[in-house]
């Protein structure tokens, strides 16, 4: 996400982060270096310098020029007025009444089915219950999209073939919901390839029928400047709440979510990050932030840890790490869970630091599939006692595998490392000795 402006802004800090005093001229420089970044980033030429013009007058106004770590104040400010240009703080949808109605608008192709699917899946596990309507009259083919996409996830789909009027659709649903005892319905509406009147209209009318308490508008976060345009002509209609910015897992620059909310004076609620149901993330302009400079997201990374992590789970593998019987059992469910959290190059990223040093790395989740099918070959007593895996038994399980020899060694290694180590995590003096002898 965001690697290249990443990369610039990091080089416009160097410059900073290397004199031992700075000048107002460096600052000026490392501002300009700064808004070239944005401006590559596909953020609006107004947006990108009303943004330095804050920082450079709130660094001088700060005395960054005389503080300790000069470089680092600059960071900071620029962190916390990134985080100001998204919002500031994230925006909840809410859903504390009895009934809610969602309408969902946006291009086709920006991602609305996709969405629709995702918030009604997060919604559901909330304890909600809604109901998911098929309001395309167009094309058939997105009321079957949406049809597979509720089956998926276990949420009824409000459908109807034969009619051509997406405001009786949305009526009929909204009546149906209520007699079936649903208190969420989101209307997944019909998009065209640009703007059009026709649609805006036919928009316009289905939310004066319905009455939505909320309208989030959906927009694809590859198309940079037009996702803005777009949003502002949607905004100008519709009036709508909030926007939904999808395929930041892509190779996006990074423009629209910076300038959206400047733009449209709307919050980003939430991100799409993958094609799969569950890549959605509520949009944190603070946590987006500090990804962007680089300085990791590890409070998203706790959260998505804690969503799969099973307290019994937990405390059972808890127990077996003070015994000593971590085995590979205990070893494969693990690589499990940690696939589960997503995409492996994307949880990494959330480290501070680590996303730009492996931006390069060809990293996936089929990186674990060697040591899943090595664990997989070996029999279930050879889990349990990883000891006795003799010579042959390696060679057997490497032929199964498909694996050489030397790789199911490695592992092995690796395992037995993983154990002492976990032995001396058991053994607080050894770990003190342990401790003392680094560096
Ligand atoms: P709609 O025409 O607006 O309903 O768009 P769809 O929901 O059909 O999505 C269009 C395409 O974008 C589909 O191939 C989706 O799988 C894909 N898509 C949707 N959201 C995301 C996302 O967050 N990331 C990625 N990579 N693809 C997405």
């Amino acid at each position: 996400m965001f690697e290249n402006l990443q990369d610039k802004l990091d080089r416009a800090f160097k410059v900073l982060k290397g004199h031992g005093s700075i000048t107002e001229i460096n600052v000026a420089e490392t501002m300009k270096e700064v808004r070239k970044a944005l401006l590559d980033a596909d953020v609006s030429f107004k947006v990108a310098k009303a943004f330095t013009d804050t920082v450079k007058e709130k660094a001088l106004g700060q005395n960054v020029l005389t503080s300790v770590s000069p470089g680092q104040l600059m960071v900071k400010i620029t962190n916390d007025e990134l985080s100001k240009l998204m919002g500031g703080q994230a925006a909840n949808l809410d859903l504390s009444a009895n009934f809610t109605i969602i309408l969902i608008a946006g291009l086709q192709g920006s991602g609305k089915t996709t969405f629709s699917g995702k918030l009604a899946r997060l919604i559901k596990s909330k304890g909600k219950r809604p109901l998911l309507v098929a309001g395309d009259v167009y094309r058939p083919a997105a009321i079957d999209q949406l049809k597979i996409v509720g089956e998926q996830i276990g949420v009824p789909v409000f459908t109807d073939y034969e009619s051509k009027d997406p405001v009786g659709i949305a009526e009929a649903a909204i009546s149906r919901a209520k007699q079936e005892g649903h208190n969420v319905v989101i209307i997944d509406t019909a998009g065209r390839l640009a703007v059009d009147e026709e649609m805006m209209d036919e928009i316009a009318r289905v939310k004066a029928a319905a009455n939505p308490q909320e309208i989030l508008f959906v927009v694809d976060a590859m198309t940079g400047q037009d996702a803005v345009n777009t949003a502002k002509t949607f905004n100008e209609r519709l009036d709508f709440d909030g926007v939904v910015l999808t395929k930041l897992d892509g190779d996006t620059r990074g423009g629209a979510a910076l300038s959206i909310r400047a733009v449209v004076d709307k919050p980003i609620k939430f991100i799409g990050t993958g094609e799969k149901l569950d890549a959605i993330d509520v949009f944190h302009p603070d946590r987006m932030a500090s990804r962007i400079l680089g300085m990791g997201d590890v409070v998203s990374l706790v959260e998505r840890a804690q969503q799969q992590i099973d307290e019994k789970q937990a405390a059972e593998l808890q127990r077996k790490i003070r015994k000593n019987k971590f085995d590979f059992n205990d070893f494969l469910g693990q690589l499990q869970q940690i696939k589960k959290m997503g995409n492996i190059k994307d949880l990494m990223g959330m480290i501070p630091g680590v996303g730009k040093a492996i931006k390069d790395v060809d990293l996936d989740n089929d990186s674990f599939k060697g040591i899943e099918a090595i664990i997989q070959s070996m029999t279930p007593y050879e889990r349990q006692n990883p000891e006795v895996i003799s010579g042959s038994r390696r060679q057997r399980i490497a032929r199964g595998s498909g694996n050489d020899i030397a790789e199911v060694n490695k592992l092995l290694k690796q395992f037995e490392e993983m154990r002492k180590m976990m032995k001396m995590m058991n053994n607080p003096s050894k770990m003190a000795g342990l401790m003392r002898n680094m560096p």
